[in-house]
C-alpha cells in the first residue's frame, strides 16, 4: 500500500504552553467519517492516540460525535506519559461536569496502566493508558480481529515517542489495513523516519498537514518492493500476536461464542456485566432467585469504597485502584443520568486498633509515594477533625472514599442496562442445574414452585455470588463462603457527628436515614443466616477495641436491628473473572502431566482446559463494591472479544483457575 500525503490548509491553535501546533480539524473529521466504513456490526472502532495533544483529538471526537448519525461505538485510546497532559483533557470535556472531575481524579492520583471512562451509553470508551508508550502497549491483550483501525501522531518529535519496538507492537495490534496518521507537521528527518517505519511494520502512512511532498518521494518505493514489506509485515506482526497468545496459554481469554446470554446473579456483579454488555449492543437473559435484584450480599444499606492498598503496590493493589476510581466513574455516571443511589463520597478514614495492624498502616503509607488524593498519612488531631468525633489514633485517608448503598447500585445498573438493550429478567427463578448440549447451554431452574428448562443459550455467566459453587461444573473452584452480619445504630449523640467512614476491626458508616452501619462479622461456611446475637455483640466490642472516645459508650444495638449476607472470598482476595476452568479435563491431564519439566513445557504450551462458553464473575470477598464495575467490564470486554482494559498481570490475577495453574506451572503436586 503506497504512502499517502494528504496535503489541506492546516488550522494553527495556541497552547498553554505557547507553543503552536498545527492541527488539521477538518481532516480529523473526514478520518472519523472515514474509520467508520468497514468496521464490523458491533465492534468498537478503535483508534490510538500517541503524542502530547490529546485534547484537540478528543475536542474533534466530540465535535463529530455532535454531528454524526453514525451509530459505531469508538475506542479512543490515549497514551499519555505525564499526567499533565490529562489537564487539556479535563478542558476539553469541561460541559461533562463529572467526567471532567473524574478525569482529575486520575491525573492527581498518578496511578499507571488503563483508566477507562465509558461515555453516551457505551458509544465511546476513553481509555487513558498512562506511563511510557512501550509498557502500555506491551500490556494490550488481543485475542480476536478487533484491532486498531488507525493512529493518531500528535506530536512533531516522533523519534522521541516511538520506537521502533513501540511501532511493531502497535503493529501487533492493529488490523491489516490500519493507518498512522500524523497529525502535527514533521520535519524532514522526523518525517522520513515515521514513513519508513510505516513502511516497515505495514501500515498506511498519512500526512494531515502536508508541505513535506519531496520527502514522500525521496522515500518512494516500487509498488514490488512495497508488496513485498507489507507481506513481510503482515508475517511479522502474525508472529508477534502467537507469541503474545501462547505466553497466555494457561489463561484463556476466549470470547462468548455469537449469541445469546444468559446470566444467572442479580447482585451487583450481575447487574453490572449486564451495564458493560447493554453498552456492546449485548441484551441478556437474567436469572434470579429473589423476587428482586440486590437481595443477598449486595443488599446492604451502605457499604464502603475504599482501595485495597499494599506497602509493595503489587497487582492486587493496582487491581483494586483502578476498580476503586471505576466504580465512583460507575456511580457517579448513573447518578447523574437520574437514577437514585444513596452515596457519599465522604472519605474514609482507616486507623489500627492493635500493634500490628497499627504497623502494617505505618508499611502501606510509608511504602509507597501515594498520591494525596489516594492516601495521606493522618495524625491523631487530623482522624479527629477529618472524623467529626474522637478517633485518638493516628492512621491513614482515602480522601476519595465513602459509602453507596449497594442494591440502589445493582437496581440502578440493571435499569440502566435494560434501558440501554433489551434484557429478559427472570425473577423468583432459581437455576438448579446447567448443562451443556451440542455446545448450546441449558438451564433447569424452579419458578414458582414449576421446574422450568430454559435454553438453548450460547453462553451462560455465572455472577451468583455464594452459590458459584453449587453447580457440578464449579463445584471444585477453591473458593469459600464467609457470613457477614451488618449491625444498624440509630445515630444520636456524638456519634450522629462521624462524617466519614471508619475502617479499623471493622467499619463504621455516617449516619444515613437515622442509622449507621457497622461490622461486619466473618464466619466460614456458617449454617445459616439467621440474626445473631452473638455476632451483634462482637460488632459492639470491634468498635470498642478501635476507638476509645464517649461515643463508643453511648452506642445501642439493643434495637437488634442487623443484616446478614455471604460474601465469596478467594485465598489471594482477588476476584475470579473469565473462562470457567474445566477442572475434569484438568485433572484428566494432570495424571500423565505433573512434577517434571517436561509437564511445566505442556502447561506453558497447552491452553488450559475451559468450559466452552461458560463464564465466571464472583468472588468479590469483601470489596465487591470496588472491584465489581471493572471486574465486569473486563470481562464484557472480554466476551465481545475486544481488546482488554487492563494489563496481563491483572488478568492473571483474576483467572479462575489461577489456584491449579500456579501449581501446574511450577511442577507441584495439584493435591
Ligand atoms: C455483610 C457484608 C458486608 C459487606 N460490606 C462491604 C463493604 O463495605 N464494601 C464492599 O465493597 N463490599 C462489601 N461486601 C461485599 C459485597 O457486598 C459483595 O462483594 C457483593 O455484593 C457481591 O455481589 P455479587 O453480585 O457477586 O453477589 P450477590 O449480591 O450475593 O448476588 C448474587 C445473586 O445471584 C442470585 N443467585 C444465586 N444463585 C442463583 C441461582 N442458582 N439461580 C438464580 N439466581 C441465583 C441471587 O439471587 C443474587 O441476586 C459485604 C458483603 C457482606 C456479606
Amino acid at each position: 500500500m503506497p504512502n499517502i500525503i494528504v496535503r489541506v490548509n492546516s488550522l494553527t491553535t495556541e497552547r498553554e504552553d505557547k507553543t503552536q501546533i498545527s492541527v488539521n480539524i477538518s481532516e480529523i473529521d473526514s478520518l472519523f467519517s472515514h474509520l467508520t466504513t468497514n468496521t464490523p456490526f458491533g465492534a468498537p472502532i478503535i483508534v490510538g492516540v500517541i503524542g502530547k495533544d490529546h485534547a484537540t483529538i478528543l475536542k474533534q471526537w466530540l465535535v463529530y460525535h455532535g454531528s454524526s448519525t453514525n451509530q459505531s461505538r469508538w475506542q479512543l485510546k490515549f497514551f499519555i506519559k505525564h499526567v499533565d497532559e490529562i489537564t487539556g483533557l479535563c478542558d476539553a470535556i469541561s460541559q461533562l461536569t463529572d467526567i471532567a472531575t473524574h478525569l482529575q481524579d486520575i491525573r492527581d492520583a498518578k496511578i499507571n496502566g488503563c483508566h477507562r471512562i465509558s461515555l453516551f451509553d457505551g458509544t465511546l470508551s476513553l481509555d487513558l493508558h498512562i506511563g511510557d508508550t512501550a509498557p502500555q502497549l506491551r500490556e494490550i491483550v488481543s485475542q480476536t480481529d478487533i484491532k486498531f483501525k488507525s493512529w493518531l501522531i500528535t506530536t512533531p518529535t516522533v523519534t522521541e515517542h516511538l520506537t521502533q519496538t513501540d511501532l511493531w507492537q502497535m503493529a501487533k495490534l492493529s488490523h491489516v489495513s490500519a493507518s498512522i496518521v500524523q497529525v502535527t507537521p514533521l520535519d524532514i528527518p522526523q518525517h522520513t523516519y515515521l514513513a519508513s517505519m510505516c513502511d516497515l511494520c505495514g501500515f498506511e502512512f498519512i500526512a494531515l498537514t502536508g508541505g513535506k511532498a519531496e520527502t514522500n518521494k525521496e522515500l518512494a518505493k516500487t509498488n514490488a518492493t512495497q508488496t513485498l514489506n507489507r507481506e513481510l509485515a503482515l508475517k511479522e506482526r502474525c508472529a508477534l500476536l502467537r507469541q503474545q497468545q501462547e505466553s497466555l496459554n494457561f489463561n484463556p481469554l476466549t470470547p462468548a461464542s455469537s449469541g445469546s446470554i444468559a446470566v444467572i446473579g442479580g447482585g451487583v456483579a450481575s447487574a453490572c456485566l449486564a451495564l458493560s454488555l447493554a453498552e456492546r449492543g449485548k441484551s441478556i437473559s437474567l436469572f434470579c432467585m429473589d423476587g428482586a435484584p440486590g437481595q443477598q450480599a449486595s443488599g446492604n444499606k451502605q457499604g464502603a469504597i475504599y482501595p485495597l492498598l499494599t506497602p509493595e503496590h503489587g497487582t492486587l493493589s493496582h487491581f483494586f485502584l483502578q476498580g476503586y476510581l471505576f466504580s465512583r466513574h460507575r456511580i457517579h455516571s448513573l447518578v447523574s443520568q437520574g437514577y437514585p443511589i444513596d452515596h457519599d463520597f465522604c472519605g474514609v478514614l482507616h486507623t489500627g486498633h492493635d500493634a500490628r495492624s497499627r504497623a502494617r498502616l505505618q508499611k502501606i503509607i510509608a511504602g509507597q509515594p501515594w498520591a494525596m488524593n489516594i492516601a495521606q498519612a493522618v495524625t491523631t488531631e487530623q482522624a479527629d477533625a477529618m472524623a467529626g468525633i474522637s478517633i485518638d489514633e493516628a492512621g491513614i485517608y482515602y480522601p476519595l472514599g465513602g459509602w453507596v448503598c449497594p442494591h440502589q447500585l445493582t437496581q440502578a445498573a440493571l435499569d440502566n442496562a435494560s434501558s440501554i438493550t433489551d434484557n429478559k429478567l427472570y425473577f423468583n427463578t432459581q437455576v438448579t442445574a446447567i448443562e451443556q448440549l451440542n455446545d448450546k447451554w441449558f438451564l433447569t431452574a424452579v419458578a414458582n414452585g414449576n421446574t422450568t428448562r430454559f435454553g438453548p443459550f450460547d453462553n451462560v455467566v455465572l455472577a451468583n455470588g455464594r452459590h458459584l459453587t453449587d453447580f457440578p461444573q464449579t463445584r471444585e473452584l477453591p473458593i469459600s463462603g464467609f457470613r457477614g452480619q451488618v449491625s444498624h445504630i440509630p445515630s444520636r449523640g456524638a456519634l450522629s457527628q462521624l462524617n466519614t467512614v471508619l475502617c479499623s476491626h471493622g467499619y463504621l458508616t455516617p449516619n444515613h436515614q437515622g442509622l449507621h452501619c457497622t461490622g461486619a462479622s466473618y464466619v466460614k461456611d456458617a449454617p445459616n443466616n439467621e440474626y445473631s446475637h452473638t455476632e451483634q455483640f462482637e460488632n459492639l466490642d470491634k468498635i470498642r477495641q478501635s476507638y476509645q472516645g464517649d461515643w463508643t459508650k453511648e452506642i445501642d444495638i439493643t434495637g437488634h436491628s442487623a443484616r446478614v449476607g455471604v460474601r465469596m472470598v478467594t485465598r489471594d482476595h482477588a476476584p475470579m473473572v473469565g473462562c470457567a476452568p474445566n477442572y475434569d479435563a484438568i485433572m484428566a491431564a494432570y495424571q500423565t502431566h505433573q512434577h517434571t519439566k517436561e509437564s511445566i513445557d505442556y502447561w506453558v504450551k497447552t491452553p488450559a482446559p475451559t468450559h466452552k462458553g461458560l463464564f465466571i464473575l464472583g468472588g468479590l470477598g469483601s470489596r465487591g463494591l470496588t472491584s465489581g464495575p471493572l471486574s465486569a467490564e473486563i470481562l464484557a470486554a472480554q466476551m465481545c472479544g475486544e481488546l482488554l482494559p487492563t494489563t496481563t498481570d491483572i488478568l492473571t490475577l483474576l483467572n479462575p483457575n489461577r489456584m491449579w495453574l500456579r501449581k501446574l506451572l511450577k511442577g507441584k503436586a495439584l493435591i
